[in-house]
């Protein structure tokens, strides 16, 4: 009699608890989950609750199931839960130009070969389709956000919104007359378009686009900067990419890149500048100083020999830092997990010291670093109450993960982009078991394809 009233109770407890329990959308639960907070902690198993754009809670699986009723459950026993990586610099389009043109410098392989190719091949079918195929081979490697600069940017962001990606996007500036514009003022006038048009996008972050310093006079950068701040958008630029634009820039301006452009008020709060790799003590103080973040291009760095980014200064500065693959053209592929593996390998070879970039802070470059270099730190990066809910599910189930010890271990050093099971991004399930949801994959593989062919055509 006693039992039985024990356990009449413990259903009554149950039965309210339960209906004390919140509805939510999704819970990814039973994984191995890298929050990749502050204190980097993690949860062996961990879970996450998910409801319409946001992380609701991240927690044991006892703690999330007390809590929320989901009305989907992704099942990650086994598997490495972390937020999505954050590629900080492409040209997502440029996936058309993929084994192209290889083997080649910098300034050869984009006058030579790149320039032309796009002046003859650019155009919004090119981009439409190059930026379908680069989402797709971003779902289904893990990049749940990335920072571009190309033409006809409109076409990007669509596409980037179709496939459910994060996007800070950024139309391009350029001095000379490209597809979408015929001079910097056409470009200037585009970009503002452009950035209204997209300003209020839950996805999509708009930006202005100048080139390079090398590529653009100084009215035009002037006017690139002072569009970003009208709008309040992000400012992208190529910079300090070789010795050929630093000696550029001492011949014309007697002065660094990251000095010529301080002295021309260029460098502002939002500013993402890529590659950065020919600089002084005293330019990381500029960029320090004016809060610039930066983005670390190994692969493509190495490919076109431009050189090695002094990543050990800048983290050492506190330097906003992040990683990208830059465009398919020059690395030739997207996958970010590549990119870690490469950061990480460059680091040690260059500074002759194996504990220069760990597996942790390679992993923390793709993600929080990523975040913090697109000034979206507040947004995303990490997994925890109220930022956006952008996270991938990870395989370590393969010959080449076994065994695991240590995920952040194989995160960097084994794992390929082919590994990820699952991608979310604003509580949108993109990729699940690698079925990718928001496009078709034989479409897209098919179109890129058939345009293909016109390109081939066109750089004969
Ligand atoms: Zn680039």
């Amino acid at each position: 009699m006693k039992g039985l009233l024990a356990a009449a109770v413990a259903t009554i407890i149950t039965i309210a608890a339960q209906q004390g329990r919140r509805t939510i959308a999704l819970v990814v639960v039973g994984g191995t989950v890298l929050t990749q907070n502050a204190a980097h902690e993690i949860l062996s198993p961990g879970a996450v609750a998910i409801d319409g754009t946001d992380i609701v809670e991240v927690g044991t699986p006892e703690a999330i199931a007390a809590r929320y009723r989901a009305t989907d459950t992704i099942e990650a026993r086994g598997d490495v839960v972390l937020p999505g990586l954050i590629n900080t610099h492409t040209h997502a389009p440029m996936v058309m130009y993929r084994g192209l043109a290889d083997d080649l410098a910098l300034m050869d392989w984009l006058q030579k070969y790149i320039f032309p190719a796009e002046a003859k091949t650019v155009s919004p079918e090119l981009v439409r389709i190059g930026t379908r195929l680069a989402a797709l081979e971003m779902i289904e490697s893990g990049t749940t956000t990335f920072a571009d600069m190309y033409y006809f940017e409109e076409e990007i962001a669509k596409a980037a919104i179709e496939a459910g990606l994060r996007g800070v996007l950024g139309q391009t500036i350029i001095q000379f007359p490209v597809a979408d514009a015929r001079t910097p003022a056409d470009g200037l006038a585009r970009a503002e378009r452009f950035i209204e048009e997209f300003k209020d996008n839950g996805l999509v972050v708009p930006a202005v686009a100048p080139h390079a310093l090398y590529t653009n006079d100084r009215a035009t950068l002037v006017a690139s900067a002072e569009l970003g701040r009208k709008h309040g958008v992000p400012v992208i630029i190529h910079f300090a990419e070789t010795e050929e634009e630093v000696r550029l820039a001492r011949e014309k301006f007697n002065a660094t890149p990251a000095a010529y452009l301080e002295s021309i008020g260029f460098w502002g709060p939002n500013t993402l500048a890529a590659h950065a790799i020919w600089v002084t003590d005293d330019d990381i103080t500029i960029l320090k100083r004016h809060g610039i973040g930066l983005s670390h291009n190994p692969e493509s760095n190495m490919k076109l020999a431009s050189g090695a980014a002094p990543v050990s200064k800048y983290l050492a500065a506190g330097v906003a830092l992040g990683l990208g693959t830059d465009g398919a053209a020059s690395n030739n592929d997207l996958d970010m997990f590549e990119a870690m593996r490469q950061a990480s390998f460059l680091a040690k070879h260059v500074t002759k010291n194996p504990t220069a970039l760990p597996a942790r802070g390679a992993l923390d470059l793709a993600t929080v670093g990523g975040a913090r270099a697109l000034h979206m730190e507040q947004r995303i990066g990490s997994l925890a109450t109220g930022k956006r809910a952008d996270l991938i599910v990870v395989s370590m189930r393969s010959a080449r993960q076994t065994p695991l010890y240590d995920p952040v271990s194989h995160l960097v050093y084994t794992t390929r982009g082919d590994d990820v099971r699952t991608t979310i991004v604003n509580g949108r399930v993109l990729m699940r078991d690698r079925q990718v949801k928001t496009l078709n994959r034989d479409t897209v593989i098919a179109d890129a394809n058939r345009l293909a062919a016109k390109v081939r055509e066109a750089v004969r």
